[in-house]
């Protein structure tokens, strides 16, 4: 068999497990939860109010191990991004070619989410966008993130100063 013939069949397998977050994990409930309701919760340090995503049992900075949920704002800034053209898992096989960036929210914490490729030429590093909600039919919502417009743009200027 060779490698590639091997590979595919691994991807075949693994694929439906990682198709698509699991919204009944204790750890990330609360989130998911959230997103139904469209708001967008991550977890928060009880103790040193260090804002954190992904959710962890135990503070990177206090080690504290009592944390709370809190909301967060939909806007935030283009960290990093990559555009996928090949389906690695079965899951994505009808949706490449898709985007992916890692965006760094105002309150700090960085999210992951797709990009629709109708906006492939305005996605860049450092473009500002907005956070918007994808209600699948099985009941899950997942984040991805349009460019900001204009008037949301300055709303937000005006709430920095
Ligand atoms: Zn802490």
């Amino acid at each position: 068999m060779s490698d590639s013939v091997e590979r595919a069949d691994v991807r075949e397998k693994l694929g439906p497990r990682f198709a698509k977050p699991d919204p009944g994990d204790p750890v990330t409930a609360p989130h998911y939860e959230a997103l139904r309701e469209h708001r967008i919760l991550i977890q928060k340090c009880a103790d040193c109010g260090l804002k954190r995503w992904l959710p962890t049992p135990v503070c990177r900075r206090c080690w504290s191990m009592n944390s709370l949920w809190t909301e967060i704002s939909r806007d935030g800034v283009v960290h990093s991004w990559t555009r996928i053209h090949q389906a690695f898992w079965p899951a994505t096989r009808d949706e490449v070619p898709y985007q992916v960036a890692i965006v760094e929210m105002l309150e700090g914490v960085r999210l992951l989410g797709t990009i629709p490729m109708s906006f492939r030429d305005q996605l860049e590093t450092g473009l500002e966008v907005r956070a918007q909600f994808l209600d699948m039919t099985d009941g899950l919502t997942l984040l991805y993130f349009t460019p900001s417009t204009d008037t949301e743009r300055l709303a937000l200027r005006e709430k920095k100063d």
